[in-house]
């Protein structure tokens, strides 16, 4: 059996419903569950490295305040209660550029917290998987999300960048080219980087992801839901292969679609095989 992990981040206060139902119905109609990495007070002035404004903002209104608790869009959290093959992770806290890649402990814990008080505030069980923006922690911050969640969803992992006492499990994990490892109290879970990107050709996306889901045990496929939507141009062929990705998925004997949530206990069997791999 392999496993897929379906991640989109960047649900926020001003994601539009119609955005997440277009793209993510023929996921939910067939079961397959969807994690989408929730900015628990996103900053709506946020920009990317080059100072033009973040693509999850795009659909913001005119005078938004500077920031918005997820709890501050009722009928966003009615849509996710009534859709419960939708499971929430923590991703950030106001989604500023490499916001945890800062090496202060103090305020990478502070912001975690208050991070999860709004999860709370919203009605959400509080997220035991966390998603940093741009996948970017600094070593700080490798600490005090150990602290606070079982798992953690990234990217990649560097040496530099990690506590010294992980090292050890670092250097097997890379000797034995295992994507996944699991330090300091906390399972880590890498990704074959956006196979769902667009800025990926089109005709070759979903080849590209049957190739990585058959080779590997365990896949997190990580996409972003504005893209599809990105200056309010809805990308149809790129929504069509995202469906089309959906469909295979579903329809494949040995593939199951499971949430984080499946995995977070470390003694579970998926997990710990995984780690094996
Ligand atoms: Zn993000």
């Amino acid at each position: 059996m392999k496993y897929v992990i379906i991640r989109d981040d960047d649900t926020c206060a001003v994601t539009p419903i119609a955005c997440l139902e277009r793209l993510y119905r023929p996921f939910l109609d067939r079961g397959l569950p969807v994690n989408l990495a929730v900015i628990p007070n996103v900053n709506t002035r946020a920009t990317f490295a080059d100072g033009k404004e973040e693509g999850f903002l795009c659909f913001k209104g005119a005078n938004e305040p500077a920031h918005r608790p997820i709890g501050s869009n009722p009928e966003l959290l009615e849509y996710l209660r009534a859709n419960p093959g939708f499971k929430a992770l923590h991703h950030g806290y106001e989604h500023n550029y490499l916001e945890f890649d800062q090496n202060d402990p103090a305020t990478m814990g502070r912001k975690l917290d208050e991070g999860r008080r709004y999860f709370e505030a919203a009605g959400f069980a509080p997220p035991q998987t966390f998603v940093a923006p741009y996948d970017q922690l600094s070593r700080a911050s490798y600490r005090e999300v150990a602290r606070r969640f079982q798992l953690l969803s990234t990217g990649w992992f560097e040496l530099g960048k990690l506590p010294p006492e992980w090292w050890p499990q670092l250097i097997l994990k890379k000797a034995l080219k295992r994507p996944h490892w699991r330090a300091g109290g906390l399972t880590m879970l890498s990704h074959p980087g956006c196979l769902l990107s667009y800025r990926k050709p089109l005709d070759t996306m979903l080849a590209a992801i049957q190739q990585t889901v058959g080779q590997n045990h365990l896949t997190v496929l990580v996409t972003h839901w504005w893209e599809y939507f990105y200056q309010g141009q809805t990308n149809e062929a790129y929504i069509a292969v995202l469906h089309q990705t959906a469909a295979w998925l579903a329809s494949q004997p040995d593939i199951r679609v499971i949430p984080f949530s499946a995995i977070e206990d470390p003694g579970n069997a998926i997990i710990r095989e995984a780690l094996r791999q």
